[in-house]
């Protein structure tokens, strides 16, 4: 008897046998159900509780049978409903789960089913390998370096490099981005495509994205006054650090950034908060959120753009300082006419929005006279320079005709 996925069974009645394939797992709403091993109970459930999930999760057949003890009601839980769950877990407690399902398994084939001891599970006593999680080694890969990088933060091997950002007009150093580096003791020099996304989906990077602003912006600051001691210092200058969409959230970052160009003297002007135009798809929160670093004074890039599947439209509508054109476009403009019209459009669109433009990853000189020639504002990439530790960075800003060459 069933209303939508309500299921009546009387008492004494069996709700599903031994051998059984599992296509439901139920959640007892009133009455008591046994479940039974041959002539052992395993279990005495009630109401709140589940039977038969394990087979569905792991798409085995039932081991055990489970009978009415009195006039119950359950309700139907679908293999799909579950498995949807599942799929949109977090990857480690998939691997959480399929850990349990596994250990549960193996215990419970492995000695005689008779004592309460024994978890509140209906099984074929099969050791199974599930399909659905076939990434436990990425998981315990992504375990272990996020313990790694919670030391990492407390033991000081955080560094920081700095790419330059060159102008196209002068041909001068106008700016650099601070992008961060793991000086690992077991792991070596590490870029942040292997960390900065498992920061990301815990929340490290809120405390890793405190310490890049205070070591960038100090180190900034003696820069600048090194420069001027020589009497190299060019202005305008900025420092571009990157804001993960997490970052949105910290209540403390304002607070950090504004307590460090206190501290430092730096002009908020001079610091560049680089989001990925992915970001803006997050919400109206991102726009007030620039609104906000603008109101502070920071200048706003939007970082990777191009990649971020937005409409130009709101472009109009967006208080950003900068564009940085995403480096898979400019690696084509050379080659393909469609990706060259685009950049151009990108360039000439900006120039009509008072946007300047930064072109990122140039690493042929062929791309760079192409970028000038569209008006592009700033070019950063290996042609030029790599990102740099903090002492090379100010060896080639002190050798200040050195940086003029390329732009000839
Ligand atoms: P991004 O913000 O797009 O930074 C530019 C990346 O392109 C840097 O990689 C830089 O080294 C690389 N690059 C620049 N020019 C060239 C070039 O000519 N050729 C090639 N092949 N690569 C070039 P990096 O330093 O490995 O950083 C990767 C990403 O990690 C960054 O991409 C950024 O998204 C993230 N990241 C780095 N530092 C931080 C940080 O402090 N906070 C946050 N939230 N993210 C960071
Ligand atoms: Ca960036
Ligand atoms: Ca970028």
């Amino acid at each position: 008897m069933r209303k939508n996925n309500l299921i009546k069974f009387k008492s004494g009645q069996t709700i599903f046998n031994k051998d059984d394939s599992g296509e439901h797992a139920y959640l007892i709403n009133s009455g008591v159900v046994e479940v039974r091993n041959g002539d052992i109970a395993i279990a005495i459930l009630g109401e709140g509780e589940i039977i038969g999930e394990m087979a569905i999760i792991d798409g085995s057949t039932r081991s055990a049978t489970a009978i009415a003890l009195d006039n119950c009601e359950l309700i139907e839980i679908s293999k799909a409903q579950l498995n949807e769950r599942i799929d949109d877990a977090d990857p480690v407690v998939k691997f959480l789960i399929s850990m349990l399902m596994t250990r549960l398994r193996e215990s419970l084939s492995s000695d005689e089913v008779s004592d309460h001891t024994k978890p509140n599970f209906i099984t074929t006593g099969k050791v199974v390998s599930l399909d659905n999680f076939k990434s436990n080694k990425d998981v315990v890969e992504k375990i272990k370096l996020e313990t790694e990088l919670r030391d990492a933060i407390v033991e000081n091997e955080l560094r920081v490099h700095y790419q330059p950002i060159l102008d196209f007009r002068t041909g001068n150093i106008s700016g650099f981005e601070a992008l961060m580096r793991w000086q690992s003791p077991d792991r070596g020099f590490v870029r942040p495509d292997v960390f900065i996304g498992v920061a990301e989906e815990t929340s490290l990077i809120i405390p890793m994205g405190h310490w890049i602003i205070k070591q960038s912006i100090k180190d900034f600051a003696r820069l600048k006054t090194a420069l001027i001691n020589e009497g190299k210092y060019k202005k305008p200058m900025f420092m571009s650090i990157n804001v993960a969409a997490k970052q949105f959230a910290d209540k403390d970052l304002f607070k950090v950034l504004n307590f460090c160009v206190e501290k430092y003297r730096v002009d908020p002007r001079e610091i560049k908060l680089e989001i990925t135009e992915r970001v803006l798809l997050a919400g109206d929160f991102v726009f007030k959120w620039i609104d906000m670093a603008r109101a502070k004074g920071y200048s706003v890039a939007l970082d990777d753009f191009g990649t971020g599947y937005s409409s130009l439209n709101y472009l109009a509508n967006l208080s950003v300082n900068n564009l940085k054109i995403d480096k898979s476009f400019v690696d084509k403009i050379i080659e393909n006419e469609k990706s060259r019209s685009i950049v151009k459009s990108i360039i000439d669109m900006s120039k009509n929005l008072n946007i300047s433009v930064i072109a990122e990853g140039v690493e042929e000189q062929k791309e760079w006279d192409l970028l000038r020639s569209f008006g592009c504002d700033y070019m950063q990439g290996y042609l030029y320079s790599k990102p740099l530790a903090y002492n090379d960075l100010i060896a080639l800003l002190s050798r200040s005709a050195g940086h003029k060459k390329k732009a000839a």
